[in-house]
């Protein structure tokens, strides 16, 4: 905050002042990095009666737009509300100077704010002449301001501010304005009856695109940009657009025959890397790109290279869009990359999906190639980014800036390498997890082998659903059930909440998707880093080995350098101890399912079965533990935990999934898959790169130890990947391909061949 020995600065010249001796401070003194730096350079309240405080917002928004010439990268957050604190209890009229002075500081520079997203009116809705008051005020504009706007508030006094109406009256209103409406408020059920009327009462049906409905989504763009809508109404909203457009779309060809029209604003090339199945932050990024008039070729999930490179060309599109949610997804990228270098193409790249991050971009993307590569953290950035990759005026700086930007992570993160410290693999393991197994009797599973459960109930699933990381999908933040009553976003989550039940009431009630598990236990023992898997209880016959890494980063005293072996009993000490895995899936008939809401054009709810049948995969991995606990293996046979309990894990044992940070190899799961007859069994796959198809599934390890936790490898050093190569019997550079994001060094360059037979074969 710009706050300094004489207090909080009020005027322009020292709110600058205060932050750019911050400024020097934190970047030269602390090494901070600018672009962290977020300046709150105080919003204090206006039109209090007291002259001193008439310049307040000039004063904030004119130290904005210095700050943000003087001091790069830094950016700028404020308090909102403190603005039009002396209106208290007139919200019509705190609603309109918080839109204003919001619209204006974000004009000059204002990055972020804190406001209630959910009482704000849309600028160009407030009405004018309280919008002329309210400005006068805010630009201290004439000595009178303040009582002009006391006087027109009166007239807005008791009314309520900005509230949902659940009327039809809007029904009465000329057709244009109901196709507006209905587009912001994401409404079909008129969609197509107005749509038909708007086009007979115009002379052509582009008309109706390029007015009502185009009117209408800006009006969604801008909301959305601004943080006054939220994801799902977006979606909602581009449902209603293409209804629309669907039902014109044959009288616009007919009209255009010799004439086609251009009225997109660019093209973008939308996929899932090869090897990768995820798609449901892609089809997000898809459907908002399009709400803001963008076209979009989605080429869907599994897409090699150079499908997406001749599609790119062939539809001249303007941008290529790259998602990813497994590991191995990130070689993809960086491969992809190199060949748009190799290629001399010009395309601007985005990055985007779980496994992504703006370092590894930074780091193993863009300096593949010369153009421009951006991160795209979620849905709601994608428009702004597109938007400027594609204006004539801003491209060039902004994209000197990424470059500039992404230069400066690669550095920090180069520095930040050489300092971190490696022990040796021998000390490492030295500094095992210590479990004292002389007086540990593992509990012996109540079967060996596998069992299978096929077509379980999904009414008993849905008890076990964990809901936050739904309300994350849809880019709604907070945990479940809070989220429902949260100030901001309460209403919007339960709306989408709502619709999530009525979908899985439907799903449920017609059998939509089906749920399949195998899993089993088997007697195991750890040799080194490695778990060996036995046939029977005289172990004897190995018939699988599960390879583990080992955490290498130097550790404070009482710290182990964990491994998953840890937690399974020494061969040496002939103690019987044992493993189990796991696959489940809720995905099956997933994607028909999503597919025949996208041929109805609803992406809405093409998106929510998807998000559905993950949440459904991962609550079957959860009752399939607790069944594991209570009744399979059979060691916790009392436990009581509430659904809350589960889902915070407070159970004895784990169950980590390769890929996940405590076995971060990918490739593991094809052992694992062996082991229980995955494919056969419940009918999930594994693509080239180890993802599961269908999409939503989940396979694990079980482990039982009550000091099994979960932890993350971290980086390894060429020590460790070699011991690793040697023990997986696979050539190194191989392996440093699946453990590219683990390598606490660059590997170098494979040669061509070097990669082949990049399937592990550890099944004996
Ligand atoms: N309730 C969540 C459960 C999934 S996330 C949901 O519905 O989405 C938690 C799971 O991720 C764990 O059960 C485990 O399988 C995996 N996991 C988390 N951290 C891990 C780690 N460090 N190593 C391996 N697996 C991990």
């Amino acid at each position: 905050m710009a706050f300094d020995e004489k207090g909080q600065a009020d005027s322009m010249q020292r709110k600058v002042e205060i932050c750019t001796r911050s400024y020097n401070v934190l970047t030269r003194q602390a090494s901070f990095p600018p672009e962290d730096i977020i300046f709150d350079p105080n919003i204090f309240a206006i039109a209090t009666g007291i002259e001193e405080h008439n310049n307040y917002a000039v004063d904030f928004i004119e130290a904005v737009r210095s700050i943000k010439q003087t001091l790069p990268h830094a950016l700028i957050s404020g308090g909102v509300s403190n603005i039009s604190f002396s209106f208290r209890g007139n919200n019509p009229v705190r609603e309109a100077m918080h839109s204003a002075f919001l619209y204006h500081a974000i004009k000059a520079g204002m990055d972020m704010g804190i406001v209630n997203a959910g009482q704000i009116e849309v600028y160009e809705n407030i009405p004018k002449d309280l919008l002329s008051a309210v400005e006068d005020v805010l630009f201290n504009r004439q000595t009178a301001a303040t009582d002009n706007l006391l006087e027109i508030a009166q007239r807005f006094a008791g009314q309520a501010g900005k509230k949902s109406q659940v009327d039809l009256s809007w029904r009465e209103k000329p057709v244009s304005e109901r196709l507006s409406y209905a587009l912001v408020k994401g409404i079909t059920d008129f969609i197509v009856e107005d749509t038909e009327l708007a086009r007979q009462q115009a002379q052509q049906a582009l008309e109706v695109i390029e007015g009502p409905l185009m009117s209408g989504m800006n009006v969604v763009g801008d909301l959305f940009g601004a943080g006054k809508m939220f994801l799902p109404q977006v979606v909602k909203s581009a449902r209603v657009m293409k209804q629309a457009v669907a039902h014109l779309v044959p009288f616009i060809e007919e009209e255009n025959k010799n004439n086609p029209n251009q009225r997109s604003k660019g093209k973008i090339v939308l996929a899932t890397v090869k090897g990768d199945v995820h798609d449901i932050g892609k089809n997000i990024v898809g459907v908002v790109l399009q709400c803001n008039n963008y076209d979009i070729v989605d080429l869907g999930v599994m897409v090699p290279c150079e499908k997406i490179l001749a599609a790119a060309e062939q539809e001249q599109a303007d941008i290529i869009g790259l998602s990813g949610l497994i590991t191995p997804s990130l070689d993809e990228m960086a491969h992809f990359a190199k060949e748009l270098q190799r290629r001399n193409a010009k395309w601007p790249l985005l990055i985007g999906g779980a496994t992504t991050s703006k370092a590894h971009t930074a780091v193993k993307i863009a300096p593949q190639y010369t153009g421009t590569t951006v991160h795209v953290q979620d849905a709601s950035r994608a428009v702004g980014v597109v938007a400027t990759l594609l204006s004539h005026t801003q491209k060039d700086d902004y994209c000197r800036d990424i470059k500039q930007n992404y230069a400066r992570i690669c550095e920090r993160h180069l520095s930040k390498k050489q300092q971190s410290q490696y022990v040796s693999l021998t000390n490492a393991r030295r500094n095992q997890e210590i479990i004292d197994w002389s007086k540990y009797q593992p509990p012996t599973p109540s079967f060996l082998g596998t069992r299978c459960l096929l077509d379980h109930s999904l009414a008993e699933l849905r008890n076990y659903i964990d809901w936050t990381p739904f309300f994350r999908a849809w880019e709604l933040a907070g945990q479940y059930p809070a989220i429902l009553s949260d100030d901001t976003v309460g209403h919007e989550a339960q709306n989408l909440f709502a619709d999530a039940q009525r979908m899985l009431d439907t799903i449920i009630e017609n059998k939509l998707l089906k749920a399949n598990a195998v899993f089993g236990f088997f007697p195991a023992n750890t040799l080194d880093d490695d778990i060996e898997v036995y046939q029977g209880e005289e172990r004897q016959t190995r018939i699988a080995t599960i390879h583990n890494l080992r955490q290498q980063a130097a550790k404070s005293r009482g710290y182990a350098n964990k491994c998953l072996a840890d937690f399974v009993a020494p061969k040496a000490l002939t103690i019987a101890d044992y493993i189990g895995g796991f696959a489940v899936t809720a995905g099956i008939g997933a994607d028909e399912l999503a597919q025949s809401f996208v041929a109805k054009l609803d992406d809405y709810n093409s998106i929510m079965v998807k998000a559905l049948a993950d949440r459904l995969a991962e609550a079957f991995a959860e009752m399939l533990h607790l069944k594991v606990r209570k009744e399979f293996w059979g060691y916790a046979s009392s436990e009581t935990l509430s659904a809350p309990e589960l889902i915070k894990e407070k159970y004895q044992g784990i169950r980590p999934a390769p890929g996940y940070p405590a076995c971060p190899d990918h490739s593991e799961k094809q052992t694992l898959f062996k082991l229980l007859d995955v494919t056969r069994q419940t009918g999930i796959s594994l693509t080239e790169n180890f993802a599961m198809l269908p999409a939503a599934a989940v396979s694990g390890y079980y482990f039982s130890h009550p000091q099994a936790t979960y932890f993350s490898v971290g980086k390894v050093n060429q020590e460790q990947v070699e011991d690793y190569a040697r023990r997986k019997k696979m050539p190194l550079k191989t392996v440093e391909k699946w453990l590219s994001a683990n390598l606490a060094y660059t590997p170098e360059e494979a040669l061509p061949g070097q990669l082949e037979n990049t399937r592990p074969d550890t099944i004996l």
